[in-house]
């Protein structure tokens, strides 16, 4: 091979390096793009967006004073602090699967507790200074309505007390078959 053809043809063989670099990294770049964004789509997807108005004819009125006004029932007046049936308790804003029979207990308070949420994606935490307390407000990662708070004085493993209105949950029993 003449000297000539040999430089022509290593620019060629980089050219064709280059280019494969090239394309590879755009392929990368764009396999990361994709699962970020899968990622945020999926969240965003999820997320059940009202206004006040809307909120206010999907709920009842003590339902909206709860939920979306951060309200509390009083102790020992709902439906499910004494509640022992097996199965799954919903947000009652959107249906969000929260909590499990397996994680509740009597807590004594009046309210109905757990010492875990179903899934920590499925609960958000947010610091509580109203009344002059210091709390940890709970509410649901889907709909942002309020459910109650979370205390640091439950029972073993977790430590925790998820403290909940009634009022923000519905219950689906357990299929027994
Ligand atoms: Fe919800």
């Amino acid at each position: 091979m003449k000297k000539e053809d040999l430089l022509k043809f290593i620019r060629k063989l980089n050219m064709r390096i280059f280019s494969i670099i090239i394309g590879l990294s755009i392929t990368g770049m764009t396999l990361i793009g994709q699962t970020s964004e899968k990622k945020s789509k999926g969240f965003i997807m999820d997320k059940v967006v009202k206004s006040d108005k809307e909120w206010q004819t999907c709920l009842t009125p003590e339902e909206y004073q709860i939920l979306r006004e951060q309200g509390t029932e009083s102790a020992f007046t709902g439906e499910y602090y004494n509640h022992k049936e097996e199965g799954t308790y919903t947000c009652a804003g959107c249906d969000n699967k929260l909590f499990s029979s397996d994680t509740k207990y009597d807590s004594g308070s009046g309210w109905p507790a757990f010492f875990d949420s179903l899934d920590e994606t499925k609960v958000n935490i947010k610091r509580d200074l109203s009344y002059g307390m210091i709390r940890t407000e709970i509410t649901c990662a889907k709909c942002d309505s309020h459910l109650g708070h979370v205390f640091e004085d439950g029972p073993k493993p977790t430590g925790l007390r998820y403290c909940v209105n009634s009022v923000s949950l519905n219950f689906t029993p357990k299929k027994t078959d």
